[in-house]
């Protein structure tokens, strides 16, 4: 057997938004006794729970916010009502939306003013995209993938916009299927490079290993995207949340191992699976 090997993909785990967001939710912590945060500020149990424990607790929405206290916008970014709300119960809103969703949100505003009917390529029950269409004005519909222009009436003029951790090649297969059906397309490429270098460098690692790990929060969008695509290289891949649940059968028979990490997964989880994964290659 040739000697064991991990590759770790240099491109993982947090990316700039969230530890933007990170840091301004500890700042948040210090400088206010109660902090809200609209939803979970990231999909990572650990790091939730760690924010808990220094005074920062999760809401639903707004409304739940007590008047004179803060509240926190997470990296997804929120609809324009959440911003008003906030000035009418007079919260004090600490805005963590990435610059880079924010510019999403802006492209959305600027083609629905144009009046063109802005179609958001994004997965329906998230809040990036629910928030997306909310600065649209109510001009813009979530579309999952292509297959569905088939069900949904579209106008002539249509602007596509996505979410930020969406695939190219499904940003392309929209277009491809739009351009036939109507006489004006405007397109804004909104795909964050921090998700689709994470993405071109998980597939590199994952074709040179013979097991690839993915580490992250289950509910985290961009890390089961690093898992399905890991997965379409034909290397078996394990998605976890933390090193305790690998399990040392995946181990047999295998010499290099692949470790990767979605953009809200913290160092520390990276390093204590890449810990593991030497313990268990020792004792083989
Ligand atoms: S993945 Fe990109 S858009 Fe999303 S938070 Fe990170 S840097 Fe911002």
């Amino acid at each position: 057997m040739n000697p064991f090997r991990i590759i770790d993909v240099d491109e993982a785990g947090f990316c700039f938004g969230v530890r933007r967001a990170l840091q301004l939710a500890r700042e948040a912590t210090e400088a206010h006794r109660e902090v809200a945060c609209l939803g979970p500020l990231i999909h990572n149990r650990q790091v939730v729970e760690n924010l808990e424990e220094r005074g920062m607790h999760v809401v639903d929405d707004i409304t739940a916010v007590s008047t004179g206290t803060a509240a926190l916008v997470r990296a997804h970014g929120a609809g324009p009502r959440v911003y008003e709300m906030a000035e009418e119960r007079g919260v004090e809103l600490i805005d963590a939306t990435c610059p880079f969703v924010r510019r999403v949100q802006q492209a959305a505003a600027r083609f629905a003013e144009d009046r063109y009917q802005v179609i958001v390529l994004g997965e329906r029950e998230h809040p990036e995209a629910q928030a997306i269409v909310a600065h649209a004005g109510g001009r813009a519909i979530i579309v999952e993938d292509a297959s569905e222009l088939d069900e949904i009436e579209i106008s002539d003029r249509i602007a596509v916009v996505c979410q930020t951790t969406q695939r190219m090649d499904k940003l392309q297969e929209l277009v491809s299927s739009l351009l036939p059906r109507i006489s004006e397309l405007r397109v804004a490429n909104t795909i964050c490079d921090a998700t689709s270098k994470r993405q071109k460098a998980s597939i590199q690692v994952a074709e040179q290993a013979d097991l690839m790990i993915v580490v992250g929060g289950y509910h985290s969008a961009n890390t089961n995207r690093l898992a399905q695509i890991c997965r379409a290289t034909g290397t078996r891949t394990e998605h976890i949340e933390t090193a305790e649940e690998i399990d040392p059968a995946w181990l047999g028979g295998v010499e290099v191992v692949g470790i990767t990490a979605g953009a809200s997964t913290p160092p520390e989880a990276t390093d204590a699976v890449r810990l593991r994964i030497e313990e268990l290659a020792a004792r083989r």
